[in-house]
């Protein structure tokens, strides 16, 4: 489909790789920049900030080669990191970035530095994509290319097949209600999954919310529901995504109040950047609600 009468929004992402991810001809940042270079040079056209490192390594495999729009930022050691965060909460639209990639190796320790919980906070904050594996990134592009031509990438078909794969819902308690609000809306597709777990008690909710709509008999399993988070339950879905039973995560994050069991939820995070060409996390309402939408239309 031909893009020149379509009003394609300005995509403006941020865009780092920690080393692992950067350093050999099939590390994740380079299947990423290859696999999806149609979408990316010729739909999407966004305006990437990289990272100092992660820019050379786009110079070193020859990625996005000529491609125009592209700027470097300095070195994570020089700030560069930093510069991302300050840019996601830009006010100005013209400006602000409107999603990050950061392919995340959970055991470089830059990983867990405060630029980069506060750049995954802000995203969560500001309702943007925070993709942090390969099959978040890889699938986000997609999605979004796929709503602007309607065409899709037949290679990344068995993605897509929801009947065989897992997910999990968890939501803090603030979030609680905009879970079964986004449930209710997409309820249909959640259903196709062959599995949904969830949180203890956020799965309570949404079986309730599942017999209201297909009966107690149907509805009462309708999650498998885990222990409650803080008592362990994002550790249990942790080995489920570990052992690739459970590739996507709808965590709905309350960013406003202190955790008790933060290291669970990083726990959780952290275990889908193991699995990085498998397993993505949704973080935000706002985000979570489009990608929900448009994981339906991709089927
Ligand atoms: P819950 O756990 O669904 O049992 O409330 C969610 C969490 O806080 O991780």
């Amino acid at each position: 489909m031909s893009l020149q009468n379509l009003e394609v929004p300005k995509y403006k992402i941020g865009l780092v790789a920690n080393s692992a991810h950067q350093n050999s001809k099939d590390a994740a940042l380079v299947q990423l920049l290859s696999g999806s270079k149609n979408s990316i040079e010729h739909v999407l056209k966004p305006h990437f900030s990289v990272v100092g490192r992660t820019m050379d390594a786009i110079k070193i495999y020859d990625l996005l080669t000529d491609y125009p729009d592209i700027e470097r930022l300095p070195y994570g050691h020089d700030g560069g990191l930093m510069r991302l965060v300050s840019r996601i909460v830009d006010p100005d639209p013209e400006k602000s970035l409107n999603a990050i990639i950061y392919l995340m190796d959970p055991v470089d320790s830059s990983s867990a530095f405060p630029e980069a919980l506060a750049l995954k906070r802000q995203c969560v904050i500001h309702g943007k994509p925070f993709l942090s594996t390969l099959a978040g990134a890889r699938e986000w592009i997609e999605l979004e290319s796929m709503n602007l031509t309607g065409e899709k990438t037949a290679a990344l078909d068995p993605y897509f097949s929801y009947e065989n794969q897992g997910i999990a819902l968890i939501a803090h308690d603030a979030m609680k209600p905009e879970m079964l609000r986004l449930a209710e809306k997409h309820f249909d597709f959640l259903d196709r999954f062959k599995v949904r777990y969830a949180t203890g008690t956020t799965g309570g909710l949404l079986n309730e919310l599942a017999i209201k709509i297909k009966g107690s008999r149907e509805g009462k399993n309708w999650v498998i529901p885990c222990l409650s988070g803080p008592m362990g339950g994002d550790a249990q879905i942790a080995e489920l995504v570990l052992d690739r039973k459970c590739g996507r995560i709808l965590f709905l994050e309350d960013p406003h109040v202190a955790r008790q069991h933060e290291a669970d939820i990083q726990l959780l995070e952290r275990a889908a950047r193991v699995v990085t060409d498998f397993a993505s996390c949704n973080s935000d309402n706002k985000s979570a609600d489009r990608w929900l939408g448009l994981l339906a239309k991709r089927a």
